[in-house]
């Protein structure tokens, strides 16, 4: 049974694995290796995952959902159609539909994965990772961090030889900066650094509020689907500035109709803040590591956004350095815990790479504030950035007279205070009666690769006291009555993916048209159903090649309007 890797993206996920010595991606139905991390429901309740599911977003916004990896852990809900998910839920239909593909392609079960996480989720996060791939019926003992992923997806280091590389993932919903060293055969970050809510869709959101702005439009006056509508425009718009410019940006859409001329200058003008936020946390993962920037070997851009070219020359100009070439951006962090997988499954393989992790939060317990005795402080026992496995001690005391027992409290965060820290779970130890500050407890953090975290506390006597926290377990009930729930619902079957998402697109370009394009895109859908009835598999593939022709004429229609002298009519 293969052990398979799963790059677990906010936009776009992918899944790779260890064969024939060497590491390969999974395609998925459509041939394609990346799939949108997006969920749509339709009418019969059926779950649809990928580009159909993203090409629903405008077609039927309130039936769909993207992006939800921001949400991991936070108990929000969304609601889809007659449902209700947590992002959780919703992680777990696209890791479903990643280990369908991998099942497919290798012929054989697949119930283990390695999945990548941001460097920066918290526990919390990982937590809910976890659970998502419980509820995809994948067991996931190891969580790996997605630029430790990318460094360990380029060419290895020759002996005695030994690099500082900055991993720079830019993707569509988080920047995750890291520095991570090789040495030998020694893989390990030193530190990390980013920012959860800076990414693509940030720049989609802006391009489109601007463009509202400068055509005159009220971006809070429009339908949700007319949002929609534009920030797709947006996204794609952007794409194309990364290749070429100027780019035509035009959305006509029920009582919208404007377009604009984007420019390089006219992204960087609308989005400089959005630009200027990259370098602070590039600054930051050198202060961390304690270590100036002209140490650096090698820079590693990876992530779609990292792929605008005022991307790559502001950080190169920050950095004056050159980004390495041989990374893909799309696909290095899945090639990474692909490796990593194989680590897992045949030690023997890759007997000659050691992977360490760190831990990306600071781990402490809360302890009396004498100038102000309401708000606990914490203090921290594993610093941010520590290199796991770790295990670290704090020495406390008692703050009383003939006290009892102490409670102590677990936290994880940045933050002076607890209160503004997350609390992970509490312990209580008893303690023999002294005066206060006599009988000390040794309170002893334990924290492995693998996301198990242990802490003990002994007092003066030898009695002791632990708490164990395994990031992601839910009771095997828990697991398995959420399971049957989510059984019920049936993900689109694999065998027909393609052809249906060629009628999502259609039915998003149905909904974003009018008139005679409109009715045309409409006749369109009908003879593609017509040719899916007749269930020759060689009607139906020649005619998704004409309907995706066709469906390309269209966006650029509305790209860039009919050719001279061709535009279509209303009809009355
Ligand atoms: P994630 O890690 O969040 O899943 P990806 O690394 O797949 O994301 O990056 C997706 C983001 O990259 C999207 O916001 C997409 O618009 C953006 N993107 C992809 N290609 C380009 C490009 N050529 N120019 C600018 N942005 C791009
Ligand atoms: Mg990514």
């Amino acid at each position: 049974m293969a052990i398979i890797g799963i790059d677990l993206g906010t936009t776009n996920s992918l899944a790779a694995v260890w064969r024939n010595h060497r590491v390969e991606l999974i395609p998925n139905a459509a041939g394609e290796y990346m799939t949108p991390s997006a969920v749509s429901v339709e009418d019969d309740g059926t779950i649809l995952v990928g580009q159909a599911a993203k090409e629903r977003l405008v077609s039927h916004p309130d039936r769909s959902a993207a992006g939800f990896k921001r949400d991991m852990g936070t108990g929000r809900r969304f609601r889809l159609g007659e449902h209700e998910f947590s992002p959780e839920e919703l992680s777990s239909f696209v890791l479903r539909s990643l280990r369908e593909d991998a099942e497919r392609y290798l012929g054989e079960a697949v119930t283990e994965a390695v999945v990548s996480v941001p460097a920066y989720f918290a526990e919390g996060q990982r937590a809910a990772t976890k659970r998502a791939a419980a509820l995809a019926g994948l067991r996931v003992e190891r969580l790996l961090n997605e630029p430790s992923a990318a460094a360990v997806a380029g060419e290895r280091v020759g002996e005695d030889e030994q690099k500082l590389i900055l991993v720079f993932d830019f993707g569509g919903g988080t920047l995750d900066v890291s520095l991570v060293e090789m040495f030998e055969n020694v893989v390990s970050v030193v530190a990390v650094s980013g920012d959860v809510h800076l990414g693509g869709r940030d720049f989609d959101a802006a391009i489109a509020r601007a463009f509202c702005q400068d055509c005159g439009l009220e971006w809070n006056r429009l339908t949700p689907r007319q949002r929609g509508n534009l920030l797709h425009q947006a996204e794609v718009c952007k794409v194309a500035l990364s290749s070429r410019e100027p780019v035509l940006m035009s959305v006509m859409d029920g009582e919208i109709s404007a377009s604009l001329i984007l420019t390089s200058e006219w992204l960087l003008r609308k989005c400089g803040g959005l630009f200027r936020r990259m370098t602070a946390p590039v600054r930051k993962v050198f202060l961390d590591a304690g270590m100036p920037p002209s140490e650096l070997d090698d820079l590693i851009l990876v992530g779609g956004s990292s792929r605008m070219p005022t991307v790559r020359s502001y950080i190169s100009r920050f950095l004056k350095k050159e980004p390495v070439r041989k990374y893909p951006p799309d696909t290095a962090i899945a090639l990474g815990v692909g490796i990593c997988a194989g680590m897992k499954e045949y030690a023997k393989d890759l007997r000659d790479l050691i992977l360490t992790d760190i831990c990306p939060f600071t781990l402490g317990v809360d302890v009396i504030n004498q100038s102000e005795p309401g708000r606990l402080l914490m203090s921290p026992i594993i610093e941010r950035n520590s290199v796991l496995p770790t295990s670290r001690m704090g020495v406390y005391s008692t703050t009383r007279d003939n006290q009892d027992k102490v409670e102590i409290r677990i936290y994880q965060g940045e933050n002076r205070y607890c209160a503004d820290n997350t609390y992970l779970g509490k312990m209580e130890l008893s303690v023999p009666p002294a005066p206060a500050g006599e009988q000390s407890i040794r309170i002893r953090f334990t924290y492995d690769v693998n996301g198990l975290f242990e802490a003990e506390a002994v007092n003066d006597v030898g009695e002791s006291t632990r708490l164990l926290l395994r990031n992601g377990d839910m009771t095997e009930e828990e697991v398995r009555a959420r399971l049957l729930e989510l059984e019920k619902l049936k993900l689109h079957p694999r065998e027909q993916a393609v052809n249906r998402e060629i009628t999502a697109r259609g039915e998003r370009l149905y909904a974003v048209t009018v008139g005679r394009a409109r009715y045309q895109v409409g006749q369109m859908l009908d003879w593609f159903q017509a040719q899916m009835a007749t269930q020759d598999p060689l009607k139906i593939a020649s005619a998704r090649r004409t309907a995706a022709r066709f469906f390309d004429e269209v966006e650029a229609y509305l790209q860039n309007g009919w050719p001279d002298g061709e535009e279509p009519e209303d009809d009355v």
